[in-house]
């Protein structure tokens, strides 16, 4: 019978979900879908210096969010738990104990500054660096001598001089390293907690994950936890490393570039759509061929293969992001726009907290009209300021057009025929306008353009007779008049 495909995300609890983990979470997630196997979430939080409180939650929430949702984890259990490191450490104990015992860990105790000094010399002779031999082997004198002076030892992974380790890697292929360019790693610190490259080799054989896909920032650690495997005498998962994310200037992406939005949470709070942030994410990386580009998740659990993972790195281009976000908003009910758009109109002071329905319909007439042009909800507020303010604010374009010589006759004519009408609706705003070329001589842009700037401060928008009726007679009249007397 064919292995179960297990996968997992393993974040440690460092910060926000960022875009180069959400992909790594997706990727996996797609695989053992794909495979109907079980993806799992693993917090990897061994490095307490790192954590941050509550990062775990707030990384599951948004990958919950996401969509990309595992069988097993710390919120939901599983045949495998604890899920989360910290919680393990009586097991991974008895694994390093077991090292020790085999002579294939030892215990150091020298301080990481000594070995930081030794390594600079060896460095500064032109050699490779390594542990020296005494560190390797202390006598019991020499141990009671330490633990007088009160040292406390680390357990350190005792490598072999110069044997090849092969990542047979799914994207890249095979990937040699020779151990003697690594000396002997730290699989436990002195506080008791093993570190990253020890715990993850435990917690991946003992929770059975068949493949581990995660960035490249990962494969010179893939050596080490080889060779952890080959101690124990146990066959590695899968390797598969994904290429880095890079800005669209080519460089490696940082997470303290402010130029680019990073984290899910960021994008969730913007109003951007799941949806879109997935199939944004999967193209960071990996194509089914062709040109079509649009998927949704269940198309992907159907394509995504990780022979069609690119090698090279993919380039984070925001104006994509917004494209695709676009696209699905576009496609989105109305009322569910309306629903994701009304908390920044809150947030920016333009409407009540509590709306009543006349307030909530007009609201989404607004909504409607930059349905099409949003890339995102939180672009409500500059698009549809001209509704909420009592100011008007006039760009460039419109004070050329304030100057324009028929403004006063169109103006003064629109005004007159727009007090006069009982009703007012889109038709009949059509009907004054007509009205005004009747009377004025005046038709086209000559007489919409002074129409629209006068009432929205802007000399572009959308429709005209839409906008007036939404922004209501009294506003349209009060802007015109105030025009007609002040310029602007
Ligand atoms: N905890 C590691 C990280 O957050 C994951 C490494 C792995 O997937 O093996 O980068």
């Amino acid at each position: 019978m064919a292995k179960e495909i297990r996968t997992r995300y393993a974040p440690s609890p460092t910060g926000h979900l960022h875009i180069g983990g959400a992909r790594t979470a997706l990727f996996n997630y797609l695989f053992a879908k794909h495979h109907g196997g079980s993806f799992i979430v693993r917090i990897e939080d061994t490095d307490q210096t790192r954590n941050k409180e509550n990062a775990d939650e707030e990384q599951m929430k948004n990958l919950k969010w996401l969509g990309v949702e595992w069988e097993e984890g710390t919120d939901v259990g599983g045949d495998y738990a604890p899920y989360r490191q910290t919680e393990r450490l009586d097991i991974y104990r008895k694994y390093i104990d077991q090292l020790l015992a085999e002579g294939k860990a030892y215990y150091c105790y020298a301080t990481k500054e000594e070995l930081d000094a030794e390594r600079e010399e060896q460095l500064a002779r032109g050699e490779t660096p390594r542990i020296l031999e005494k560190h390797r082997h202390v006598t019991d004198e020499q141990r009671a001598q330490y633990e007088a002076e009160g040292r406390v030892p680390s357990i350190h992974f005792l490598v072999h001089d110069n044997r090849e380790y092969v990542v047979d890697d799914m994207i890249r292929g095979q990937v040699t390293f020779n151990s003697s360019e690594m000396g002997d790693f730290v699989i436990c610190r002195p506080d008791g907690i093993p570190t990253y490259n020890f715990a993850v080799v435990i917690d991946d054989y003992l929770m059975k994950i068949s493949h581990v896909i995660r960035g490249e920032e990962h494969l010179s650690n893939t050596p080490r936890q080889l060779m952890i495997y080959e101690a124990f005498g146990w066959e590695a998962p899968r390797f598969a490393h994904l290429a880095l994310i890079l800005n669209t200037e080519g460089k490696k992406m940082s997470k303290r570039d402010e130029s680019i939005i990073q984290f899910i949470e960021q994008y969730r709070e913007l109003g951007f759509l799941p949806e879109a942030i997935v199939n944004f994410l999967v193209l960071l990386g990996w194509s089914p061929g062709g040109e079509e580009e649009i998927f949704l998740k269940d198309d992907l659990i159907k394509l995504f293969s990780m022979d069609r993972v690119n090698k090279s790195p993919a380039v984070f281009d925001s104006t994509k992001m917004n494209w695709m976000n676009n696209y699905y908003l576009k496609r989105q009910p109305l009322d569910t726009i309306t629903d994701m758009c009304i908390p920044h109109l809150q947030k920016a002071g333009f409407i009540e907290e509590v709306l009543s329905s006349e307030k909530r319909a007009w609201v989404r007439s607004i909504v409607a009209l930059y349905q099409e042009q949003m890339s995102y909800c939180a672009q409500i507020v500059p698009l549809a300021a001209l509704f909420f303010l009592d100011e008007v604010v006039y760009d460039e374009e419109a004070r050329a057009v304030l100057k324009e010589e028929q403004l006063s006759a169109v103006l003064t004519s629109f005004a007159k025929h727009l007090s006069a009408n009982g009703e007012y609706n889109v038709d009949i705003i059509k009907a004054v306008l007509k009205e005004v070329q009747k009377e004025t001589g005046f038709k086209g842009k000559a007489l919409f353009m002074p129409v629209r700037v006068a009432a929205t401060g802007q000399a572009h928008g959308r429709d005209l007779a839409e906008t007036l009726f939404l922004l209501g007679r009294d506003k349209v009249l009060a802007r015109t008049n105030h025009v007609l007397a002040h310029g602007e």
